[in-house]
């Protein structure tokens, strides 16, 4: 009995993570397979850098169980939407917590897409929070006169993007160096700076150094 106990103690140990999502049917295997390897990989993260945009957006630590907590909370399910304009959104009208992966976007992704599609995950999770009006992007427009989604807080979606980046870059100490130099691309990603409004990319850089 006694080694029956153990023998389910380490099945138990040794058995793939349990996930809450629920997975759209019409999303590929191939997507699914490698979110949820990418989203284990991010829960077994390893840091303790905590600034105060970082606490302020996940309550707690860059450690891989904040964010599983973080995200868990906010998404609930995973669906495709026919939206070709965007790799990824939320929909604040329909039920909530789910989060639309557009058809369009590149659903066979390979390993060096992985903090890629884990910014993805944090951006559209904080759009997901109807108490703050979805973070709500603002409407700016670009050098050329295009109009672009912007934010004024460093709170926003955007802000979360490079407040998660920088923290796991400035004290993960079990990651590999393929996602630290994908997380690297991420926080310096100019595009994203650019959405920012200068109050707020000032507040973004000088929350962690
Ligand atoms: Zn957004």
């Amino acid at each position: 009995m006694k080694s029956f106990i153990t023998t389910l103690f380490f099945a138990i140990l040794t058995s793939p993570p349990a996930f809450s999502l629920e997975w759209d049917t019409r999303i590929p295997a191939t997507f699914k397979i490698f979110m949820e390897n990418t989203l284990h990989e991010l829960y077994t993260m390893e840091g303790r850098q905590n600034s105060p945009l970082h606490q302020a957006i996940f309550q707690g630590p860059s450690h891989g169980k904040t964010y599983q907590k973080w995200l868990n909370k906010r998404i609930q399910k995973i669906s495709l939407s026919t939206n070709c304009n965007v790799a990824a959104h939320i929909d604040s009208e329909g039920p909530p917590g789910i989060l639309y992966i557009s058809k369009c976007s590149n659903l066979n992704p390979t390993s060096d897409d992985k903090a890629y599609w884990l910014s993805i995950f944090i951006h559209e999770a904080r759009h997901l929070e109807s108490h703050q009006q979805f973070w709500k992007h603002s409407v700016c427009t670009d050098d050329l006169g295009s109009i672009m989604a912007c934010d004024h807080s460093p709170l926003g979606a955007f802000g979360a993007e490079k407040v998660w980046a920088k923290n796991l870059l400035m004290s993960c100490h079990n990651c590999s160096p393929e996602i630290l130099t994908q997380l690297e691309k991420i926080y310096e990603d100019q595009t994203v700076w650019n959405k920012l409004m200068p109050p707020a990319q000032s507040q973004l850089r000088s929350d962690a150094k």
